[in-house]
């Protein structure tokens, strides 16, 4: 029970760094400092009103200067990670395994939540995370007595990174030959191609993160939230425009949760 709960404290915090960075990282600040103030009367945060969860419900979610009112995302995101985190204290334990996955979930949610406010994926987290991902399964590699390398773990991060990415640019570039060259659909607004490079380059992470089985799985995954929100999008606000992120991201979560049992109830 202990653990579990040290990792929902720890997930809280760490949510609350990840609200920075969802904040700073599209405006290409520091994420470390200045300290953090209200983007409204710019007055500084004091430590007590910085507390994650709690503080939003003391201050009743206003600014304590000017109570002008602070967004709800920052209670959300500090609770999802802090959720997220006691799931993986629960099923792992304090092992390696469950840093591994509470880093790859804080790197999603920052995506997430990036691309829903100005549909772009900082390349920090996607370029940076496939990274990160390659050299922690190198790590993984490592075999101390009698010391050999396992090649096996980076493998299967490189093959997941390539299979993320490859699997949906090709199914862009299919539906942009289709959509535009045979068909001969306008463009529109622009665009001239129906995909970003930031969902490939957020594919290589999750790829890299989950192996190439998964990733697979999370292309398949992630139409059937999508669609649902876009026909919502469609009718309420007469927009096709989506940011793709937040349903690969959730695809790559249920993947990563499910994808055992999703597979054995696809080929029993
Ligand atoms: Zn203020």
């Amino acid at each position: 029970m202990i653990i579990p709960l040290i990792f929902f404290v720890f997930g809280a915090i760490v949510g609350s760094f990840l609200n920075v960075c969802i904040h700073r990282m599209p405006l290409n600040q520091s994420i470390v400092f200045p300290r953090s103030h209200c983007p409204f009367c710019s007055g500084g945060i004091a430590w007590f009103d910085n507390i994650p969860l709690l503080s939003f419900f003391i201050l009743k979610g206003r600014c304590r200067h000017c109570g002008k009112p602070i967004s709800p995302r920052y209670p959300l995101v500090e609770f999802i990670t802090g959720s997220f985190f006691l799931l993986m204290g629960a099923i792992y334990g304090a092992q390696a395994q469950a840093i591994y996955y509470c880093l790859f979930f804080s790197l999603l949610c920052v995506a997430t939540f990036v691309d829903i406010q100005y549909q772009i994926i900082p390349d920090e987290i996607s370029i940076g995370g496939t990274t990160a991902a390659l050299l922690l399964n190198v790590l993984a590699g490592i075999r101390p007595q009698p010391v050999i390398f396992d090649w096996h773990p980076v493998l299967r991060s490189l093959y997941g990174a390539a299979a993320g990415a490859g699997i949906i640019y090709a199914a862009g570039a299919l539906f942009d030959l289709v959509y535009f060259r045979i068909l001969k659909k306008p463009p529109v607004e622009g665009e001239t191609s129906s995909m970003g490079m930031g969902d490939v380059k957020l594919m290589a992470m999750i790829g890299a993160f989950l192996g190439p089985d998964k990733a697979v799985m999370t292309f398949f995954l992630a139409p059937f939230p999508g669609a649902i929100v876009g026909i919502i999008n469609l009718v309420f606000k007469k927009s096709h425009v989506i940011p793709y992120g937040p349903f690969l991201s959730l695809a790559a979560i249920v993947s990563f949760l499910f994808g055992h049992r999703i597979l054995a109830f696809i080929v029993p």
